[in-house]
């Protein structure tokens, strides 16, 4: 008969789920003293995470109706905020993860709107945007619109750019102790125990006083924390033809952005566009190959002057996790649901987990949970989970 050796771990906090939600939570955790551990069953932000633009929204693209929605309000202070951490100036330590851009730029097809000139005239935004004044000299703009031909207005964003999978290598590798990857996705149990499996180790069993799922698309089987998923249809364009270095959002007729544009290396170093925003929203509605034609259109109206046709493109769909809506439409901020000792949380955005971390603190301080350290020793050999891959490296993509 055999044996089956267990460990018993007690923790103030099991966090399950590794994208930024769950990193930024333990951080934080962490820092405060309390007793906690991440688990993560594939990758570190192998959900919605890796597949992010990694733009921390300052609050331009949800308020251009020209009015400070709640949503702007909660997003305002968030590009400072990373810094800092960036900095190493905040108790979440994030030195050692980079930036790709300092700016994200906002380019108009057109002459704004009045909508458009009041918004930016507008209290929120007021120091934190900047037009780029067609009298300064063509290096303000950024490379791709820097064409003669080219008619819009620039503005500059107080928006920074993460290279997101820096931002994760940095959480993982500050808090590696307390980071365990599981054998198949953890579920919740009545009693809250949650047993860790890995071939060779000794079972281990971990007993939190608080379990908190920040486990994206994976918070389920929790009927008091209803979700739901939304679309997106990416494209990628890659190739030496692409016009330099472009993080913008290009706004048209509509207050939303028809394109958001980030810029990145793949692993064979050549440079790769990631487009998202209205392309990626309506293009839900089209196959691959639609999608790919959808966006050489796109990229040509644009971009005219630009030669497309040697330029290579991918495109995926990815489901974006968050809290349930009355009308399906984005939430204003992060999202936190309890039923007695377990928590679900969505960001919403990527930028917003440190919003979020701050309200599931608030709840533990509710539940009278006080910080003490755990003793991790346990964990010391177990597996850790590794850092997931950019889409654009992955292997199974058809490039045309
Ligand atoms: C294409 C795209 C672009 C985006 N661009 C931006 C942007 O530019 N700026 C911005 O602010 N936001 C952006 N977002 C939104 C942002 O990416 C998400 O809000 C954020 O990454 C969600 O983080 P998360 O930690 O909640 O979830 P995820 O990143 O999805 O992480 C969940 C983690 O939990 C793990 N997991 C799941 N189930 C289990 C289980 N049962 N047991 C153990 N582990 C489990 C998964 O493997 C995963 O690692 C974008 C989203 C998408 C899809």
């Amino acid at each position: 008969m055999s044996t089956i050796h267990q460990h018993i771990l007690n923790v103030d906090v099991a966090i399950v789920g590794g994208g930024i939600a769950g990193l930024w939570l333990l951080a934080r955790l962490r820092e405060r003293g309390y007793g906690a551990l991440l688990i993560e069953s594939e990758q570190l932000g192998a959900g919605q995470t890796i597949c992010s633009q990694g733009i921390v929204h300052g609050g331009a693209k949800y308020s251009l109706h020209g009015q400070v929605s709640r949503s702007a309000e909660a997003v305002a202070g968030m590009p400072e905020l990373w810094r800092r951490c960036l900095r190493g100036e905040d108790a979440i330590d994030l030195r050692g993860a980079r930036l790709l851009a300092e700016h994200q730029y906002l380019w108009a097809t057109r002459a704004p709107t009045s909508r458009l000139a009041a918004f930016f005239a507008s209290k929120l935004m007021r120091g934190r945007v900047d037009k780029v004044a067609a009298h300064e000299s063509a290096d303000a703009r950024p490379a791709a619109l820097r064409h003669p031909a080219f008619q819009g207005t620039v503005y500059r964003l107080d928006e920074p750019v993460l290279e997101v999978a820096s931002v994760l290598t940095a959480f993982s590798e500050r808090y590696r102790d307390a980071i365990a990857h599981s054998q198949g996705p953890v579920t919740p149990k009545a009693d809250g125990a949650i047993t860790l499996h890995c071939s060779g180790c000794a079972q281990q069993v971990i007993h939190p006083a608080v379990t908190v799922f920040t486990a994206g698309a994976g918070n389920i089987g929790l009927p008091w924390a209803a979700q739901q998923l939304r679309p997106l249809h990416m494209v990628l364009a890659r190739g030496i033809d692409l016009p330099g270095l472009l993080y913008a959002h290009c706004l048209g007729a509509s207050d939303l952005p028809r394109l958001t544009v980030t810029s990145h290396y793949d692993a064979g170093g050549r440079l790769v566009w990631y487009l998202g925003g209205g392309l990626a929203e309506e293009g839900v509605k089209r196959d691959r190959h639609e999608q790919i034609r959808a966006a050489r259109r796109e990229l040509s109206l644009l971009l005219p002057w630009v030669d497309w046709n040697p330029v290579e493109f991918a495109a995926f769909t990815i489901q974006r996790a968050e809290a349930r809506q009355p009308d399906g439409g984005r939430p204003v901020g992060p999202s936190v649901f309890r039923d007695g000792r377990v928590i679900a949380a969505w960001p919403t955005k990527l930028a917003l987990a440190p919003l979020l971390a701050e309200q599931i603190e608030e709840v533990l301080r509710s539940l009278d949970i006080r910080p003490q350290p755990a003793d991790l020793r346990a964990l010391a050999n177990w597996p850790r989970p590794e850092i997931a891959m950019y889409p654009w490296n992955r292997e199974e993509l058809e490039w045309n």
